[in-house]
């Protein structure tokens, strides 16, 4: 681990002492998990004596707490319900823990058995929303360890970063599906306080002027840079915004840009047109009347930012900074590099703190959206608190299998849920099928801007791993995400917000970065059963509208909202 950085997070992350205000960063506190994650996993265990640390628990925590990180242990004791040993019994062995182990800020612990239905006993999202709570802080401001999935799925119900130390005991699948997977408790701290320092800047930049910001590609892409660009924008006079079309209409929607050229850049898309000098041409000429101080350009991890800096060169672009594996010679002033598995949103971020920009004090990491810029939901579903399902996607892999979707709408139609399935103008036949399952039809009647007015209303979005799950994330909607291995969850997944993950996490066609399903019948979605969906709503504490049964069916003429969509919703 690089010592450095650990200088300038603890810098950053230490909390003034008295005070009760922490500074800004990705990270306020640290959960952990007890059993198989600081200690070793003893069943049931009533007997201080057995109290075994796991190796370096003690260093690593310590570390986190000279970061000015909070720490909280999280922790299923349903031996309490099996009467396997007592209250008193428990709180021994956990004060032996603090004695190995050094002090926690917060204890929550779940007394509850598997069949109490208990809101607190992982995988449920209580215990994590509770320790936030005790800490002073919000779940989207805590990463949890633990060694099983319930840790992780806990942590994603509450809108919590995951990192698994899995142990021998760990099943693959649960290993396959965590977002982010290290060897050990130790690695996992410096993980952590490697991932906070990535946004800290190494200097501060003090410079102003106009700034260019780039990023090329789909909605889903332009939305998870909004983090970046809000940091650019807190430290710039003005932010231009250079994307494609099909990331225009995103990038109407994100906060800090003052003006947006729209070009397609050949090297960018996935199905280019042959590059045309002329329109090179045109594009630098037009990049030079911007008069840019600087320019920052924001890619994902398989695409060079290198053709767009020479142009920027050519346009008198005087600093230049982008992440770039590639040698770039003259290209860039900042050439930023970042380790593989980085949350997209963190990954702008750290660009962006590269380049001199730190995300304003009082600004969040997480995604986020204009409000005035959210039209008026189409009318159609009805008051808020209905379930969103966006079937499409423009990529076929990450998309949710029509069939899959048609058998969601039938059963949560049957569960009370109002279901509304929306879809853009090319994905009306999907969209029309999959409603009449039981659905309320919105294919084709929404833009981007629309679409969100829909998601701000819903009690949760269904989606693949698609825009519209970034703009859930933006505004705050829990997600019930079918995510298709193909790129990396931890890296793509639904950022900062509540979310279920479905799926197989596992499938042959995992970190293939495929656009066409490389596997025969889509197995790692299509054999989702519709019933983890109900449960993850369930989990997610999203509620049905109507008692199931045959009088819940919601049929006839949809009802007017009652209230014009910009967001706002009580959730
Ligand atoms: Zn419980």
């Amino acid at each position: 681990m690089r010592r450095d950085r650990e200088r300038d997070q603890c810098r950053s992350a230490r909390v003034d002492p008295g005070s009760d205000r922490f500074p800004p960063g990705l990270f306020d506190a640290v959960l952990l998990d007890r059993d198989g994650t600081l200690v070793e996993d003893v069943p049931y265990n009533g007997d201080p004596e057995k109290v075994r640390p796991v190796p370096g628990a003690r260093e690593a925590l310590d570390r986190l707490r000279t970061a000015g990180l909070r720490l909280a242990v999280v922790t299923n004791q349903s031996g309490l319900a099996r009467g396997l040993f007592t209250h008193d019994e428990l709180r021994r062995v956990n004060a032996r823990v603090e004695e190995l182990l050094g002090p926690f800020d917060a204890w929550q612990i779940c007394p509850h058995g598997e069949r109490d239905g208990c809101g607190c006993r992982k995988p449920a999202p209580g215990l994590v929303r509770a320790a936030a709570r005790a800490l002073g802080t919000s779940p989207t401001r805590c990463v949890m360890v633990g060694d099983i999935g319930a840790d992780m799925e806990a942590a994603a119900a509450a809108g919590a970063a995951g990192i698994m130390v899995p142990t021998p005991a760990t099943r693959p699948a649960e290993v396959a599906a965590a977002p982010t997977v290290v060897e050990d408790l130790p690695a996992a701290v410096a993980r952590i306080l490697d991932q906070i320092g990535l946004v800290c800047p190494p200097a501060s930049h003090g410079r102003r002027g106009t700034v260019l910001v780039v990023r090329s590609d789909a909605a889903g892409d332009v939305l998870v840079t909004g983090p970046g660009i809000r940091a650019v924008a807190a430290g710039a006079d003005r932010v231009v915004l250079l994307c494609g079309p099909r990331g225009r209409a995103a990038a109407d929607l994100l906060p800090g840009i003052d003006e947006i050229i729209e070009w397609p850049l050949p090297w960018i898309d996935g199905d280019p047109a042959p590059v045309d000098p002329d329109d090179m041409h045109h594009l630098t000429t037009r990049l030079t009347r911007i008069g840019a101080d600087e320019a920052v350009i924001f890619t994902s991890f398989h695409q060079s930012p290198l053709p767009l800096a020479l142009l920027l060169r050519m346009a008198g672009v005087p600093r230049i900074s982008a992440i770039s594996d590639d040698y770039p010679g003259a290209l860039l002033d900042v050439r930023h590099r970042v380790p593989v598995g980085v949350p997209e949103p963190e990954r702008a971020l750290s660009l962006a703190a590269a380049a001199g920009f730190p995300l304003a004090p009082d600004d969040e990491p997480g995604l986020r959206l204009r409000d005035d810029r959210l039209p008026a939901a189409p009318a159609g579903p009805g008051e808020p608190g209905y379930v969103v399902l966006h079937p499409g996607s423009s990529v076929e892999t990450r998309a949710c299998p029509p069939e899959l979707a048609t058998r969601i709408v039938r059963v949560l139609h049957a569960a009370g849920y109002r279901v509304v399935v929306t879809g853009g103008p090319d994905e009306r036949e999907l969209t029309a099928r999959v409603a009449a399952a039981g659905g309320i039809d919105l294919g084709g009647r929404t833009g981007l801007g629309e679409l969100a007015a829909i998601i701000a209303r819903a009690g949760a979005l269904v989606v693949g791993n698609t825009g519209p799950a970034h703009l859930a994330a933006a505004l705050g909607v829990p997600v019930v995400s079918l995510f298709a291995p193909t790129v990396p969850f931890g890296q793509w997944g639904p950022y900062r917000v509540p979310t279920v993950r479905l799926g197989d996490a596992g499938a042959p066609c995992r970190d293939t970065r495929a656009t066409r399903c490389p596997v025969s019948g889509h197995p790692c979605l299509s054999a989702v059963e519709p019933g983890r969906v109900l449960a993850a709503l369930r989990l997610l504490g999203v509620p049905a509208d109507a008692p199931a049964g045959p009088e819940a069916v919601v049929a006839g003429p949809p009802r007017e909202p009652a209230v014009t969509a910009t967001g706002g919703v009580a959730r």
